[in-house]
């Protein structure tokens, strides 16, 4: 089955190219085709990649999501990064979807009534939901009519008690669908999943919290498989502190800047999605590479967005480890989790409490799918590269061989 999925961001498409076969590896494999286009204004950076090693890189003028990601589609059977012979060799197109609201857990394919519920979700998610229905737009005119699935970032948050999801304002803002959603789904639980197969252990057996920490940041309390506590809420402003991004404030701050006439909604909204985090704090970089460079250099404005950084994420963690009663495994993905050794020490510093220990050594190895905690630590700490595109897929195939199973023909996972 030949599985493509996007991944359409503000001002980004992503997009790559899985063949799985009747039974989905235990390790992800390469895509055949991945491709970026990223724009600035009317200019995008398009670059292309395929598994035999052939690149591309060009620059193109755009007025639209469309003129990025056309192009940039054709070359999956056109020029040197040509993969299949045309649109039909592939089978299926996987969408992340941020917001999928009350109404969807499970990925599902997009027919009418799907894309009017996520039409309506766009009010929660604005920048996000809208790339996503032009993404299935551009598919839909390319490729006719190919399935398309969408997998929902709040899916996995889904069986969130009641007491973590429901706001305590007026219980108004339930039925108006104001609640925490919970947001990085897709990827905490392929964490937590490919945490489960590296220790060797029944994943339901496992209290987990997983670290998501990149240019969006959210941490997941994990039990029985699934979630029961995270720090993003209503939309991926709440919680940690961020790259631009504030995280949690005091809602009072905001209604008073409203009430002096300082700032319209609109105008708030960009000073916590695009003006806060490290880059306000440090008034340089929402990077956390250049904040930790910026410190050693002595930087008093990034040592504090560091800090505060730190605080917050210590913060969350013994409030997820509460909420589970405990912790089994601790896990670090996406770029800052990955990456930053610094970070990883840091967060875990506080929690020799718990007997969590971290092996210095290995944490400073540059660690990839593996146990970074020392032998007798009474925690498990993970470093688990984020691979949201390929959980996408798997979800793809699973539901696409459900129906095809249904019919005669087989699938499976491949086990241990
Ligand atoms: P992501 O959203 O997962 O792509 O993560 C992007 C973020 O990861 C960047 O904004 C950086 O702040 C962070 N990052 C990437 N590499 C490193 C690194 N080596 N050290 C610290 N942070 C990093």
């Amino acid at each position: 089955m030949k599985i493509l999925v996007l991944n359409s961001g503000s001002s980004s498409q992503k997009s790559c190219l899985y063949e799985i076969g009747d039974v989905i590896p235990k390790n992800s494999p390469e895509p055949i085709w991945q491709a970026k286009a990223e724009w600035n204004g009317d200019r995008a950076e398009v670059s292309i990649r395929t598994s035999r090693g052939d690149n591309l890189k060009n620059r193109i003028t755009v007025g639209s999501r469309e003129e990025a990601a056309g192009p940039m589609l054709d070359t999956l059977w056109s020029g040197i990064t040509r993969v299949v012979s045309g649109p039909s060799e592939i089978n299926v197109v996987g969408h992340r979807v941020v917001n999928g609201g009350q109404n969807y857990r499970e990925p599902i394919v997009v027919n009418a009534e799907v894309r009017a519920t996520i039409t309506r979700m766009s009010a929660f998610a604005p920048l996000h939901n809208r790339a996503e229905l032009e993404g299935m737009d551009i598919i839909a005119k390319r490729f006719g009519a190919i399935p398309q699935i969408a997998v929902f970032d709040t899916g996995f948050h889904s069986q969130l008690p009641e007491s973590a999801y429901v706001y305590p304002g007026p219980y108004e803002w339930l039925a108006r669908g104001i609640r925490r959603y919970g947001f990085h789904g897709i990827n905490h639980q392929y964490c937590a999943e490919r945490t489960a197969q590296l220790l060797g252990k029944d994943l339901r057996s496992l209290k987990i919290v997983s670290c998501h920490l990149g240019n969006g940041c959210s941490l997941a309390a994990i039990q029985d498989g699934h979630s029961v506590d995270t720090t993003m809420g209503f939309t991926p402003l709440e919680g940690l502190m961020m790259g631009t991004r504030s995280g949690s404030v005091d809602p009072g701050i905001l209604t008073y800047m409203m009430r002096e006439g300082l700032f319209t909604g609109e105008q708030l909204d960009e000073l916590l999605n695009q003006k806060s985090g490290l880059l306000g704090i440090s008034g340089i970089s929402g990077d956390m590479r250049q904040i930790v460079a910026l410190m050693k250099e002595g930087n008093s404005r990034a040592k504090l967005a560091f800090d505060i950084f730190v605080h917050r994420l210590r913060s969350c963690l013994g409030a997820m480890i509460a909420a589970l009663g405990g912790i089994d495994a601790l896990i670090f993905s996406a770029g800052i989790g990955e990456n930053s050794a610094e970070v990883r020490a840091a967060a875990c510093a506080n929690f020799g409490y718990l007997n969590l220990m971290l092996d210095s050594e290995k944490n400073q190895s540059s660690p990839q799918d593996q146990d970074i905690a020392e032998k007798d630590s009474a925690v498990r700490v993970m470093v688990i590269r984020a691979q949201e595109d390929w959980a996408i897929a798997k979800k793809c195939w699973s539901l696409l061989s459900a129906n095809v199973g249904s019919t005669g023909a087989s699938a499976r996972l491949e086990t241990d």
